[in-house]
């Protein structure tokens, strides 16, 4: 008979799960870049090279800095309404791959503006295609729009005006990304309370870069219901109380934190602490192929590096489909599929 350890792998796999932090631009693999780049002149030697380098890199940036220069060489490939359909489509068919069930798309309009593109073209184009996708693999996705924090307040704006008109094609959320010293959350809050008014959840990077402090104006200044990442949270006890009372779920990507240079190695990822401290922790991907990452292998090793055992797993995705934005009858049909897998 196999021992439990070795069984964990084969577990993780079939494991139904529920991905609440990815983002489209991060997640389109090399193989895809280069799919896109089949009818582009001049680009795929490029595109050639960077991939290559980053192999050669094992996926880690010199600086988070220079993760967001790399991030914007993917988004420049995609070019066109089509490029983000198959982008949508090659995540929807990697998600089902994983057993991932339900996904919350981080939607980057703020870049699509910001590249001049028609934020609604793009959408819709990605919009359809998750739709088809979902059709065929039965992965269910719904859509953050996210702004450019320290693009200003008319971007930030703006990128809630679309989040708003595309309510009724899958947007569930507004939140923010980018960089939190440069675009703090005391700059934010009328911006999130319209998002709230106008019947948006609200989300925000937090503690990637910055310390606890940025955290806590997420929740009390923002109104944030989730926080991506969190990461810094374990230095304030009073934080880690507050996020605990409020029961706010922090979305962690530690594979993210690793590559982009936050913390050393997967295992020093505050992960633990937080469940200890009972707190709501979420397992996510981020920008899986920016990383060499997949959010099976998020599981795999959170389970190598802290010994989670299959409830302390199970539990991860439990509290993903409670804190997602489904209806509550959909996120009780979610739970039961869960612990119906894990049991068996
Ligand atoms: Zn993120």
């Amino acid at each position: 008979m196999l021992d439990r350890e070795s069984e964990l792998p084969s577990f993780i796999a079939r494991l139904p799960k529920v991905e609440l932090h990815v983002h489209l631009e991060g997640a389109v693999r090399p193989e895809t870049l280069w799919e896109l780049s089949q009818n582009k002149s001049g680009l795929t030697q490029k595109v050639g090279e960077w991939i290559s380098e980053r192999r050669a890199q094992r996926y880690r940036y010199g600086s988070f800095g220079e993760f967001l220069v790399a991030f914007g060489i993917v988004t420049l490939l995609l070019e066109k309404p089509q490029d983000y359909a198959l982008a949508t489509t090659r995540l929807s068919e990697w998600l089902a791959e994983q057993k991932v069930k339900y996904a919350e798309i981080i939607f980057s309009a703020g870049v699509v503006l910001w590249k001049k593109q028609s934020v609604g073209a793009v959408f819709e184009a990605a919009a359809g295609a998750a739709e088809e996708a979902e059709a065929r693999t039965g992965v269910r996705v719904r859509w953050i729009f996210d702004a450019v924090r320290h693009f200003g307040l008319d971007h930030v704006r703006e990128v809630l005006r679309w989040a708003v008109r595309y309510r009724s094609r899958g947007v569930v959320a507004f939140g923010i990304g980018g960089n939190e010293e440069r675009g703090p959350a005391r700059l934010f809050p009328d911006i999130f309370r319209a998002a709230r008014d106008q019947g948006l959840h609200v989300v925000a990077h937090a503690g990637e870069a910055c310390g606890p402090e940025s955290i806590r104006d997420a929740v009390e200044l923002l109104g944030a219901e989730r926080i991506g990442h969190g990461l810094t949270a374990y230095r304030d006890p009073h934080l880690m109380a507050l996020l605990r009372e409020r029961r706010i779920p922090l979305e962690v990507c530690p594979t993210s934190n690793v590559a982009t240079g936050l913390i050393a190695r997967f295992e020093d990822h505050p992960l633990p602490k937080f469940l200890s401290a009972g707190l709501v922790v979420t397992l996510n991907s981020d920008d899986p192929a920016m990383f060499g990452t997949s959010l099976e292998n998020e599981f795999l090793e959170a389970a190598r590096c802290f010994g989670f055992s299959r409830e302390t797993l199970t539990d991860l995705c439990l509290n993903a489909a409670r804190a997602s934005f489904l209806g509550e009858d959909e996120k009780q049909k979610l739970c039961d599929e869960i612990t119906r897998a894990a049991n068996l």
